[in-house]
């Protein structure tokens, strides 16, 4: 018996992208998804009902950040994450490695696991292995992730290989020291950078080591998008068709839509909500910079085509005077809006694909956000 399953309902004719669900013990959610990122146990400014109001029944939070503050043995001791925060839908937690390896410039990489300095105080932590699967079984979150290295682009293939054998061999550690495997799923990370040989070692070594999912890491961290998509196209086809596939750290429209064509179950980024704290906004028409001078007497709502209650109530001049102001509902309404345009386009993208048309769903999507421009925005 195992904690996550993946039921596959359909195959895109026009694509290959995969239609299904994941079931956790904190309910199903409809794939391919994206995850919203609740950093420290919140979605920065959203309450848990608005997020359950937008239909988000997965969001993600930070093993590295709570281990920090408020310490995972005051959230094992209030029942654990869902209780701690009121969120009765699904959780998956990361294993705190890529904050250890982005956040702390002070570190030593062992065998053992991981010598750095805490980014606010500065004192000495130790992260390893059996650690980071401690910490997710205290925290309790339905998706736990293994422990690995996620080496910055670019890396030499030398030391991209030896990094990916020490993955694996920490792989092994975390799948050992896991404690609640009946209530908590282990997905493995497949590593390698850009490099096919070492996306094949890695996926096979993890692969024999029998996960309920795998997560393709490494990708996302600075290389172009022609990269991401061929590691995508490469990768994807070595992990077992019946375990759900989760593209890290990935969050602009356009990357969500390449991503599901390339068979990509599970989503999730930070981008939505950190760009929303800034003043901008993903609309269907493209990227909306609302703290624009030109918006000051602009009346209409963020996107005319987006049914959000925040598009439905606020205008662009007010939204934009808000977060002038530094206002926080500004930061709310904005947040708000983005997390709902990314899971409605989930939703389009799996209408799609049980329709044998999300090639075309992409080219449209594609051409009125703007992607098919030179010099196009990311995002
Ligand atoms: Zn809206």
């Amino acid at each position: 018996m195992t904690a996550i399953t993946y039921e596959h309902i359909k195959t895109c004719k026009q694509t290959g992208a995969r239609l299904g669900k994941v079931h956790t013990p904190h309910g199903s959610f409809d794939t391919p998804a994206f995850m919203p990122v609740g950093t420290l146990a919140t979605v920065k400014t959203m309450s848990p009902e608005e997020l359950k109001d937008m239909n988000a029944n997965i969001i993600l939070s930070n093993t590295y950040h709570l281990w920090l503050r408020p310490g995972h043995d005051i959230i094992e001791e209030a029942g654990g994450l869902h209780q701690f925060m009121n969120w009765d839908g699904a959780i998956l937690t990361d294993s705190g490695g890529f904050q250890v390896f982005s956040l702390s410039d002070m570190r030593d990489i062992k065998e053992e696991g991981v010598h750095f300095r805490n980014h606010l105080s500065g004192e000495k932590l130790f992260l390893s292995p059996e650690k980071a699967v401690t910490i997710q079984n205290s925290l309790g979150s339905d998706i736990m992730m293994a422990f690995d290295e996620c080496p910055p682009y670019p890396a030499s293939h030398d030391y991209m290989k030896s990094s990916v054998e020490r993955t694996s061999r920490w792989a092994e550690r975390c799948l050992k020291a896991h404690e609640r495997p009946f209530d908590q799923g282990l997905f493995g990370i497949i590593q390698g950078g850009e490099y096919e040989d070492l996306r094949k070692q890695s996926a096979e070594d993890l692969v024999s080591l029998d996960f309920p999912g795998y997560a393709i890491g490494g990708l996302s961290v600075g290389e172009p998008k022609d990269i991401m998509n061929r590691m995508l196209e490469f990768t994807t086809p070595l992990i077992p068709s019946d375990k759900p596939r989760y593209l890290m750290g990935v969050g602009s429209p356009d990357s969500l839509v390449d991503g599901a064509i390339r068979g990509i179950d599970m989503f999730d980024c930070v981008l939505p909500t950190r760009i929303a704290r800034n003043g901008t906004c993903m609309t269907s028409n493209g990227r909306l910079v609302v703290r624009n001078a030109k918006y000051a007497r602009d009346f209409s709502p963020l996107d005319e085509n987006c049914d959000c209650h925040v598009c439905r109530n606020y205008t662009r001049a007010y939204i934009r005077h808000l977060v002038k102001c530094n206002e926080t509902f500004g930061f709310r309404l904005t947040t708000y809006h983005n997390l709902y345009f990314l899971l409605k386009l989930m939703e389009q993208v799996r209408t799609a694909i049980s329709e044998d048309r999300l090639g075309d769903f992409k080219e449209a999507f594609f051409e009125q956000y703007g992607f098919n421009k030179e010099n196009a925005k990311n995002f």
